[in-house]
């Protein structure tokens, strides 16, 4: 199976730095920022720095190190934010939407992670 990756999606053209971003953690192979409409107090975007357009995609095709640089910068973000539940923070939500069904504007893979106020129940 191909994914098409559109190389003029609005996180492509803050990766390579054509618009800016609040960023709040890069690492070698990914990127965390501020969601510009935040739902929550807390509200940032992790990004791989490669050309995937969806979870699935990215589990698929990526490395073991872009693999292991996202599940990592992803805890870094938590750490950031204050939000472990185990470390003492209050909790948190990571959400990544994929495709028509998952109502993904963006096209290139971000997991979304909130916080900061109970979130209300998702999957009933
Ligand atoms: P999704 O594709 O539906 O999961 O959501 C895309 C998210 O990207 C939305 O929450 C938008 O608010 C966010 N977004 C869109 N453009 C920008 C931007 O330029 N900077 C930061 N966040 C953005």
């Amino acid at each position: 199976m191909a994914y098409a990756y559109d190389t003029n999606n609005i996180f492509a053209k803050i990766l390579r730095g054509e618009i800016p971003c609040n960023k709040l953690l890069e690492t070698e192979h990914s990127l965390a920022f501020h969601d510009i409409r935040p739902q929550a107090p807390h509200h940032v975007l992790v990004i791989p720095k490669g050309p995937y357009v969806t979870f699935d995609h990215f589990a698929l095709e990526a490395s073991d190190a872009e693999k292991a640089d996202f599940l990592t910068a992803i805890g870094k973000v938590c750490a950031a934010l204050g939000v472990q539940p185990g470390e003492g923070g209050a909790g948190y939500r990571a959400i990544s939407n994929a495709g028509n069904d998952g109502v993904q504007e963006v096209p290139h893979l971000h997991v979304h992670i909130l916080g900061g106020r109970v979130l209300g129940r998702m999957l009933e």
